[in-house]
This record gives C-alpha cells, sequence and structure tokens, in this order.
C-alpha cells in the first residue's frame, strides 16, 4: 500500500515538516518543479529517494518567472495526478503554495544576478532567471534541504543556482541529472504536451540537429560554421531558433581555446508557439 505524501501549503508547514526530520537526524532532499510531472521529474525524484531519507517536492508555477506575453495562463496544472506518481515513489511531502504565500502583498524582494545568467535563455526571458533563483531561494531558504535535484535539461538555469547556492553560502547541495529523453531523442518537457502531432513529429529534429552539430565540431570544424549549419536545419524543419551556442559548460562564457575547455551547445527555438529548449556536451 502507497501512503500519499503530505500535502504543504504554507512556507510554515515547509518549514516545520524539514525541522522535525533534521531534529531526527534524517537528511531531505528537495526537488523543485512546475508540476505536470514526467519521467524527467520522477528521475530527479529517484535519485532523491537513493540519497536522503526524506524527500519534498514542491510543485508551484511560479508566475515571477513568466513574463505577461507567456503561457502562464495555459500552463498545464495536474496537482492531483502529480501527487499519485510521487506516492508511488514514497515521497514524504509535497509542497504546492499558491501565489499569495510565495508572494504576498506588497512583496518587494527579487534576487539580482549576473554571471551565468548572462546571455542565452536572458537574451530572450530576461525576467527569467531572476523569478527562478528567487523563488528556489525562498524554497531553500524554507526547508534547509541537505541536497535539492535540478536536470541539465535547464542547463543555464542550473549554473544559476549552483552560482547563487555558492554566493549566499546556502548549506544545501545542487545536484544535477542528465536529461531524459524520449525514445526518439526529443527531451521530456511539460511544454511539449502543447505540440500537435505533426509538431510532435518535427520536433526531434532540435535533439538530432544538436548531435549533428556536436558531432562536427568534435570532428573538428568551426564552431561558428557548424552552428550556422545547424540553425538551418532547423529553420528547414519548420523551427524559429532563438539560439544555437556554443558555450563553456561552467561558466557559459563564449569559449576561447575549443580544445582545451568542457564544452556545452545549448538552443532554444520555436515549433508554431511552443519554445523548446536543449542542450548537450560537446
Ligand atoms: P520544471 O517543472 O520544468 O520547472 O522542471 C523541474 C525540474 O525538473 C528542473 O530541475 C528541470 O531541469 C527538471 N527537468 C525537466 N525536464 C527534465 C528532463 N527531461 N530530464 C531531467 N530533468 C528534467
Amino acid at each position: 500500500m502507497t501512503t500519499l505524501p503530505a500535502i504543504l501549503r504554507t512556507v510554515g508547514e515547509l518549514r516545520a515538516a524539514t525541522a522535525s526530520w533534521h531534529l531526527q537526524g534524517l537528511t531531505v532532499g528537495m526537488i523543485p518543479t512546475m508540476g505536470a510531472l514526467h519521467a524527467g521529474h520522477l528521475a530527479l525524484v529517484e535519485e532523491a529517494r537513493r540519497r536522503t531519507d526524506r524527500i519534498v517536492v514542491t510543485i508551484f508555477v511560479n508566475p515571477a518567472q513568466f513574463a505577461p506575453s507567456e503561457d502562464f495562463g495555459a500552463y498545464p496544472r495536474t496537482e492531483s495526478s502529480d501527487v499519485d506518481k510521487l506516492a508511488g515513489l514514497g515521497v514524504e511531502a509535497v509542497f504546492a503554495p499558491n501565489a499569495a504565500e510565495m508572494y504576498p502583498a506588497g512583496y518587494a524582494t527579487t534576487i539580482s544576478l549576473a554571471g551565468p545568467a548572462l546571455g542565452l535563455e536572458t537574451e530572450f526571458r530576461p525576467h527569467f532567471f531572476a523569478g527562478v533563483a528567487t523563488v528556489v531561494a525562498k524554497l531553500l531558504i524554507a526547508g534547509f534541504p541537505d541536497i535539492a535535484m535540478f536536470g541539465e535539461k535547464d542547463y543555464q538555469q542550473l549554473l544559476v543556482v549552483r552560482r547563487m547556492v555558492a554566493d549566499l553560502r546556502l548549506p544545501t547541495e545542487i545536484v544535477g541529472l542528465p536529461t531524459i529523453r524520449e525514445v526518439d531523442g526529443l527531451a521530456l518537457s511539460s511544454r511539449n504536451a502543447y505540440l500537435s502531432a505533426e509538431e510532435r513529429r518535427n520536433a526531434v529534429t532540435l535533439s538530432a540537429t544538436m548531435r549533428s552539430v556536436a558531432d562536427e565540431i568534435r570532428a573538428g570544424a568551426p564552431a561558428t560554421e557548424a552552428t550556422m549549419r545547424g540553425l538551418e536545419m532547423l529553420r528547414a524543419a519548420g523551427f524559429k531558433p532563438d539560439y544555437l551556442a556554443l558555450r563553456n559548460a561552467e561558466t557559459l562564457a563564449e569559449p576561447q581555446i575549443v580544445a582545451s575547455e568542457p564544452l556545452r551547445l545549448l538552443a532554444a527555438a520555436w515549433l508554431g508557439t511552443t519554445r523548446l529548449i536543449d542542450n548537450i556536451a560537446v
């Protein structure tokens, strides 16, 4: 028999639950999400299960990381099926606050970022990382988990969160896990649900293009030429790319001497009204 997770709605309840676990000498893992859980999220939960005694999954569609023109209203909200999936994995608690709990009237505090937050996503979604970092900081300060799990799917976000946690000296280890993909290579995302059947068939071109560009760069092709060819491949498949860029995998700075530093290829592209992102190691 599976036990349902405790559903926590207030920061006070989250704080009390994690404090009582810590007082009992138990370790705590946190997985921040926006819900609409898929196998990518569940892989983070399973890894937390292996590493910690108690798990809290947070489900919060964070208004601060959406621009007014973006999909905040349409974003899928599936709390009861999310909770069922988490019950199956033995998750002890789900923190699912409403917006007023996280941003009460008069709320006025936002984390300001530089370093890995500069460029790429920020060029197209300037509001995004301040919203993410602020809500993640609030969650980590409320729960003080021993570890928090993030997906490499959102690679720039993972680096932004790592930098923020290091800079604020928060006592949580940030664990990054590889992207979980569909069999054809498409990275799992809650936003894939927006794709029409035809778009879904074309979506495979994003990961295929990235693998092909990465192979060319590994084989010695100049990065600018390889990424230009990749952008053409994406456009030919009906994508409107925001960027396809090769960056230093640790800082996201533009690469200097390609052979001697870890590299990551990152992309964001629109298919119809859906914006997909992906990245791979080179
Ligand atoms: P989201 O609900 O989209 O905000 O994602 C919550 C967490 O799950 C983030 O750390 C994401 O990077 C991670 N995540 C989302 N999709 C995947 C995936 N396909 N594989 C691994 N992690 C993922």
